[in-house]
């Protein structure tokens, strides 16, 4: 047997035991946090010195793609996981040589590229709005003939928050918006552009035994491209739910996910569900389950990577998770001194989450806020009195 092989021999990993990171942001520090309650260590690897996940674990100051760095950190590691999925090919290969890795590479080869995500998740029986694969200006022009406008040309590697993509809204925007996306060297794809009523996910955790389970379908509101709210329980059917629930978890099978995969979707007025995109780590979208479910995301994924069972993802109480971005830390910050009368008046929890970043740049994730309320209605008034959020 090769060494590799030898090492991805699925194990259990108690408390006690050292989990690193790949990543120091927010994701890490939340699982740090989550996996330390339950006994565990954390060590991370980030180049940005008192990162996030370095101000509550260890931490390697260095580049991603450093391969002595990566090999330190599989040294003092018992298991290795990531929190975010642009990790470079190398490392990756790198790092299940020397160390334990149950979420494994492919998974990440598969969620690099937008084509390569697309046909796994049909080949797990899961529709996707339809797209080609555009190598030309030609190609492109046909292709939008066939779908007819709007269509959405998109990087297939790299694009985030709405970045590496141009709606191409009439045939006159072809040349420009081909010509722009091309600079960035990599594959194009070209998606029917999906009239959806609503932006839904769903977080799904698969241990390296095969258990599964899929956390509450969350509503997603995007303001600029950036996720503003998460509403949970999603304001559509208890039916809709189920089946939305069902295909994360038919898609964390078909895929082999050991830790989390977070599955994004679109939902129309016809209640047709097409999936857009997935992240193999916990999203944004799930920061809700803090304290709104019994076991959060960031715990779940512990779980999982440890080959522990998997936690209840019961929802406790209605929620509405709030992105807090540089421009609201401040008025926040003037708010949480105080008595807050509009959320006794509602009825409702605000539970601020920080993630230690310096700098409060103007539309940088700072942190998040999970209002738990009696209903959806109350949460969203508390957010709209506070007018923290207007801006
Ligand atoms: P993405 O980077 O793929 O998550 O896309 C960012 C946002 O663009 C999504 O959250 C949607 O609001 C919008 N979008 C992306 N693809 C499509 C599509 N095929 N049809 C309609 N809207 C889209």
């Amino acid at each position: 047997m090769s060494n590799e092989a030898d090492k991805q021999q699925v194990h259990t990993l108690l408390p006690g035991s050292t989990i690193g990171i790949l990543g120091g942001g927010q994701l890490g520090r939340m699982m740090a946090n989550a996996g330390s309650a339950m006994g565990y260590r954390f060590i991370a690897l980030d180049p940005v010195v008192d990162s996030p996940t370095g101000q509550v674990a260890e931490q390697i100051v260095a580049a991603y793609d450093d391969r002595e760095a990566a090999r330190e950190l599989a040294k003092r590691s018992d298991v290795i996981t990531y929190e975010f999925e642009n990790v470079d090919a190398d490392v990756a290969a790198m790092l299940m040589e020397e160390s334990y890795v149950p979420q494994g590479s492919k998974l990440l080869h598969t969620t690099q590229h937008r084509l390569r995500e697309k046909q796994a998740i049909e080949a797990a029986g899961v529709r996707v709005a339809p797209y080609r694969e555009i190598r030309s200006v030609e190609e492109l022009r046909e292709a939008v003939a066939a779908f007819g406008t709007p269509c959405v040309l998109k990087t297939a590697m790299g694009g985030y928050d709405g970045k590496g993509q141009w709606v191409i809204r009439s045939a006159g925007e072809i040349e420009e918006a081909y010509e722009t996306l091309s600079r960035a060297k990599v594959q194009l794809v070209l998606e029917q552009f999906i009239r959806f009523d609503k932006e839904l996910s769903v977080i799904a955790a698969r241990s390296p035994q095969g258990e599964i389970k899929a956390f509450p379908v969350a509503e997603n509101i995007h303001v600029d491209n950036i996720l503003h709210l998460s509403i949970v329980p999603a304001r559509i059917s208890a039916e809709l739910q189920r089946e939305a629930e069902r295909l994360a978890m038919r898609i964390a099978e078909g895929l082999g996910v050991v830790g989390l995969i977070a599955v994004e979707l679109f939902v129309t007025a016809e209640g047709e569900l097409f999936v857009n995109e997935l992240a193999p780590r916990p999203h944004n979208s799930g920061h809700y389950t803090m304290e709104a479910c019994r076991t959060s995301q960031f715990e779940q994924h512990v779980r999982a990577v440890c080959n522990l069972p998997l936690g209840d993802t019961a929802l406790l109480t209605p929620v509405v998770m709030v992105n807090v971005l540089g421009q609201h830390v401040e008025p926040l910050l003037e708010l949480t001194s105080r008595q807050d009368e509009a959320a006794k008046r509602l009825k409702v929890a605000p539970k601020l989450h920080l993630y230690g970043k310096k700098e409060a740049v103007y539309k940088r994730k700072m942190g998040h806020v999970n209002v738990l309320a009696e209903n959806i209605d109350a949460a969203l008034s508390w957010i709209e009195e506070t007018t923290i959020w207007k801006v």
